[in-house]
């Protein structure tokens, strides 16, 4: 199976289902930023919850940030997902939790860190933003989620997420699974939902038991009269570009500016985002400063025109 994320409603369509597989998703992170075993799958399971809310979002011009921040050595988690159901993001410290040899690998919430606060932005294109943070419950992320639905948006939710890597560093399944209570489901729907979440095995398990099917037939085992309304695919996607990055690049004061050309000859700017690399070549920098120089000096005259 390639990495998907699978939207379904059942019970009469008094739950909504979301299921993905983030197995690659997590593994390209993994690679970009040289994650530790146990920060990946930190930052694994953030982006798989985040996958699925992102495909929440009523329109493509929409998108959300999650912040994780608590007391551990992990430092902060930062994802941003789309609409499309791709997401980017990265953690303070991407070798948290390395240790030494013989080490057991430390729990996710141990390098997170509790006391900490989960934070979800909305970016809701012409809208305000609205944004909502809860107190970690118990740092494995799932739960934390779930908490956050329940409190911050008023839907009763259940997120089952995981990670699971070998020794290798090499990703053998991600995934994650949320189920929604909508506000018409009555207490036969709730007992139900408790049933089938009680059968549940981990979801990574889960990815493994059926990575030569589908996550639809996974949605259809899970109720008897679950409508699977789409699958689209997912992964890890950064909106950087070169271009952007000049951009940004014109904002960096002219000396700064004129530093790059004369002692470094050139500039790399990483993105926080992916960890891409543009190089800027002393010529391309040269031109970004004659830019900026330019730029100023039409604010200049355009602000002692109306003084
Ligand atoms: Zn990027």
């Amino acid at each position: 199976m390639n990495d998907s994320l699978v939207k379904a409603m059942a019970l009469d369509g008094h739950v909504r289902l979301y299921i993905n597989r983030t197995t690659d998703l997590v593994q390209d992170a993994m690679d970009r930023f040289h994650l530790s075993n146990p920060a990946a799958d930190a930052l694994g399971r953030v982006l798989s919850v985040a996958s699925i809310m992102g495909s929440m979002l009523k329109s493509d011009k929409e998108m959300l940030t999650i912040n994780i921040l608590g007391s551990g050595e992990l430092g902060s988690i930062v994802v941003v997902a789309n609409a499309d159901g791709t997401v980017r993001g990265f953690v303070d410290n991407p070798s948290a939790g390395l240790g030494g040899d013989g080490q057991p690998a430390p729990r996710v919430s141990d390098l997170i860190g509790l006391p900490g606060t989960l934070t979800v932005t909305k970016d809701l294109s012409m809208a305000e933003n609205w944004s909502g943070t809860v107190e970690l419950q118990n740092g494995e992320i799932g739960q934390d989620f779930a908490y956050y639905f329940t409190l911050s948006e008023q839907t009763p939710t259940a997120v089952s997420v995981g990670v699971k890597i070998d020794e290798t560093g090499k990703v053998i399944a991600a995934g994650c699974l949320v189920l929604q209570m909508m506000p018409d489901a009555d207490s036969t729907d709730i007992s139900i939902c408790e049933h089938v979440l009680s059968g549940l095995k981990p979801m990574t398990s889960i990815i493994e038991d059926y990575d030569d099917a589908s996550l639809a037939l996974l949605a259809e085992d899970l109720f008897d009269d679950t409508e699977v309304l789409e699958t689209i695919p997912v992964s890890f996607k950064c909106s950087c570009s070169k271009e952007k990055t000049a951009g940004l690049l014109k904002t960096v004061a002219p000396a700064e500016l004129k530093n790059m050309i004369e002692e470094d000859h050139g500039a790399t700017v990483t993105c926080n985002f992916c960890n891409a690399d543009y190089d800027f070549s002393e010529e391309e920098l040269k031109k970004i400063l004659e830019e900026t120089e330019k730029h100023l000096e039409e604010s200049e005259e355009l602000e002692s025109h109306v003084s």
